[in-house]
């Protein structure tokens, strides 16, 4: 369906924050009129909000601009919009890498991308080269209610606060998104009632840092007051906190974390490192003590709690020894769900003024070791749920005619965690005990439970 404004397609690239922007966007471009369509080929106009964290998701962006621009070349598509996180700070890169683009807006910015737009679809033509990165926008709390949104209909990402205030000397995020800024209280209720409305049964709690919220608002920290409110949203059954921050943790949200029924026994807690000098070295403000206390702490007040936790392998002056150590942690079993990323040399990070960087060969293989001891503990956790009943709610659709439904446990947040197919048929967003009859691995078979 074509209107006189046209049609825009979306590519959505990044964090679930950046996602969030995407579905705010979009909402606001469809209450525009203009039409939103899944087929970037044939759209007028294709929006790429890209992500700017690191040099292989830049380089990822970059990819898909000039992908988009060479069917701008081709008469597919008329105009390429470069949003999101690479705008503000990588605006050189995209003018040298991507000078095929036509307008470029910074994610602080993504409340214009409708003017931008208007503006092409009444003139049809557009001043070469526009380019929104108002240094101010970085203050803004914004409003993400309204959104067009992309996941599936039963789980939404919900955004509580914008930017960070924390100074990880291996992030370039609060150089990018600003100051912390938290979002009203009044207006995220509205928005998880707005979300149950459009039959979202899962919220997915995000920010930079989702522990400091209220810090600035309030003068506390209140995060366990906002979830509790939260749980009291008709039709949410799932709350699950992902982007907590070690140092930020209160003994009030680890009170809610294991008395709140809809609040899952789940928490995301980055902890980058464990040995101390590492820890020290990157700014987290944290040690292996205090860490290993905190954990002690949410598995002993917390039964049954899923720990997820993303660490940096390689950073500059890691020894051998403390590489271990972070190994050895994970082989210890103090985290349910573990990640890392390789490090990655950020010129516009402190990190990269330190001496001690490492090899790429030896990073990379540190890279390998920790995925596969991370890996290991998995499936013996995985294996260990074989004759269980979990608790799951379903995706849809899976590849495996024998085991036709996906699902996700408690312990399994989308796309990062794993998942769980189920031996019948079930529609997307039931909620319902399984029993664990297989591991795959990362995967898990089951069967509704009797
Ligand atoms: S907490 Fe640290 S790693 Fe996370 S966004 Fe803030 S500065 Fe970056």
């Amino acid at each position: 369906m074509k209107t006189a404004l046209g049609t825009v397609a979306f590519i959505s690239l990044g964090c679930p924050k950046n996602l969030i922007d995407s579905e705010t966007m979009l909402g606001q471009i469809a209450a525009e009129g203009f039409v939103v369509t899944p087929d970037y080929e044939s759209a007028d106009v294709v929006v790429v909000n890209t992500c700017g964290f690191l040099d292989a998701s830049r380089k990822e962006s970059l990819e898909h601009i000039n992908r988009m621009v060479a069917l701008k070349e081709q008469g597919g598509v008329k105009r390429v919009i470069v949003a999101g996180c690479m705008v503000g700070n990588y605006r050189p890169m995209l003018d040298e890498s991507a000078p095929g683009a036509d307008a470029l807006v910074s994610v602080n910015d993504r409340v214009k991308l409708v003017d931008v737009l208007r503006e092409l679809s009444v003139s049809g033509e557009l001043a070469r080269s526009v380019a929104i990165s108002d240094p101010d926008a970085r203050g803004t709390v914004y409003d993400d209610r309204a959104r067009l949104r992309i996941t599936p209909r039963h789980y939404a990402y919900l955004r509580i606060s914008e930017g960070c205030d924390h100074k990880c000397s291996f992030c370039t995020i609060p150089s990018i998104r600003g100051r912390f800024r938290s979002k009203p209280r009044a207006q995220i209720i509205e928005e998880a009632n707005e979300l149950a409305r459009d039959g979202a049964k899962e919220l997915i709690i995000v920010a930079q840092d989702s522990t400091y919220y209220g810090l600035d608002s309030e003068g506390r920290k209140s995060l366990h007051e906002l979830l509790a409110e939260l749980a009291k949203v008709n039709g949410i059954d799932w709350i699950r906190l992902m982007y907590a921050y070690p140092t930020q943790v209160t003994d009030e949200l680890i009170a809610l974390l294991a008395h709140e029924p809809k609040l899952l026994g789940y928490i995301d807690m980055p902890l980058q490192h464990i040995a101390t000098p590492v820890l020290a070295r990157m700014r987290r403000g944290s040690t292996r003590d205090t860490t290993m206390r905190l954990i002690e702490k949410l598995r002993t007040r917390v039964p049954g709690l899923t720990l997820r936790s993303t660490f940096i392998v390689g950073f500059p002056g890691e020894t051998d020894a403390q590489f271990e150590e972070l190994l050895e942690f994970i082989r210890a079993g103090h985290i349910d769900r573990a990640g890392a990323f390789p490090f990655s040399d950020e010129d516009r990070a402190a990190s990269f003024t330190l001496d001690g960087k490492l090899p790429e060969d030896v990073i990379t293989q540190r890279h390998r070791a920790f995925m596969e001891v991370a890996r290991e503990d998995l499936f013996r956790r995985n294996e260990a749920l074989v004759g269980t009943n979990i608790e799951v709610i379903t995706e849809g659709d899976s590849q495996d005619p024998k085991y036709p439904t996906e699902a996700r446990s408690r312990a399994d947040a989308p796309e990062i965690d794993c998942t769980v197919r189920l031996k019948t048929k079930v529609a997307p967003g039931t909620i319902l005990p399984v029993r664990v009859v297989r591991s795959m691995g990362y995967d898990l078979l089951a069967e509704p439970a009797r």
